[in-house]
């Protein structure tokens, strides 16, 4: 790698869990490139003077994830409409001279696994997200666009899931629930762990009663910390519990397409990274 090849990074807090350089390095290297994608790990307070830094260094894209997504909007001058409307960016893309544009694939990432990859119908579902973080933010508007029938927040901190919930403005479809209320407000075909909890070592311990028959729950962590959401789901009787790499290599691919305008084969890199996750 020459001393000024453009740079890559995904910044997190923590990050060493982070496989998006393995993934972005393999996109990479079905092109034929060589990519410097590097995992900087960030506390909130240092994001504005490292993502600074990581420019000057010849920074030109990056991935952004927990807990940075809302921080990383704050420091763009551009937005794409998707990274607009959610209020949260995971992907940026240096602009001409100075300045960042944001995107977030988080949304279409998690659409793209649970229609083209695992084949569902989402029209049928009616949805429980747990979480209104970062990743909550990206995702509810593609639920809602991929024709889910109802989309139920709630959030450890309600008043976070009040304000996604005005956010979306869509009160018809989208209901908030109490975290401490889940035992006795209905069940839901599709449940999503949009939480950091399986990250930062805490644990979801919910009600079996909201999983429905045939449910799906799906963790949008994977690996080691997907595995107490998963085995709670399977516990509580869901017909499929998945975790989050399918979503992970998707939205990985659609910010690779963002920086080099070419869509690299998702399918392949997560074949490999399944297989290794699994053994
Ligand atoms: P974030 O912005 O830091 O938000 C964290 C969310 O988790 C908040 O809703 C927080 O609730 C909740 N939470 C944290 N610890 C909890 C606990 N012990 N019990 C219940 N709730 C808890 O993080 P994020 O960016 O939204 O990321 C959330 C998760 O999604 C992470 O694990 C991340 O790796 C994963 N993710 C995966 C993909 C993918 O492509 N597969 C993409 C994006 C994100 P409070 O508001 O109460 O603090």
């Amino acid at each position: 790698m020459s001393d000024n090849a453009q740079r890559y990074a995904v910044f997190g807090h923590p990050i060493a869990h982070s496989l998006s350089p393995r993934i972005h390095r393999a996109f990479a290297a079905q092109f034929g490139h060589d990519i410097d994608y590097r995992a900087i790990d960030t506390p909130e307070a240092d994001f504005v003077q490292q993502l600074s830094a990581f420019r000057a260094g010849g920074g030109v894209g990056a991935n952004v994830t927990l807990p940075l997504k809302g921080l990383a909007f704050a420091a763009c001058a551009q937005v794409s409409d998707g990274a607009a409307r959610s209020g949260a960016v995971n992907t940026l893309e240096a602009l001409p001279g100075a300045g960042w544009r944001g995107h977030n694939t988080d949304g279409p990432g998690l659409i793209a696994d649970l229609t083209a990859r695992q084949g569902l119908d989402l029209r049928s579902r009616d949805v429980l997200l747990l979480g209104a973080g970062g990743a909550a933010q990206g995702v509810v508007h593609a639920l809602l666009e991929a024709g889910v029938r109802n989309l139920t927040l709630t959030n450890r901190t309600p008043t976070r899931a009040d304000a996604l919930a005005d956010r979306i403005g869509q009160p018809g479809r989208v209901h908030v629930r109490y975290w401490n209320d889940l035992a006795t407000s209905g069940s839901y075909n599709l449940v999503i762990n949009a939480t950091a909890a399986g990250v930062t070592g805490g644990s979801i311990d919910l009600p079996f009663a909201m999983v429905a028959p045939r449910a799906l729950c799906y963790d949008l962590s994977y690996g080691k910390a997907a595995t107490s959401f998963l085995a709670w789901a399977r516990a509580a009787g869901a017909a499929q519990a998945l975790d989050g790499l399918g979503m992970l290599v998707d939205q990985a691919a659609l910010a690779f397409e963002i920086w080099f305008g070419r869509r690299p084969d998702a399918d392949a890199v997560f074949a490999v990274l399944r297989a290794e996750l699994d053994a």
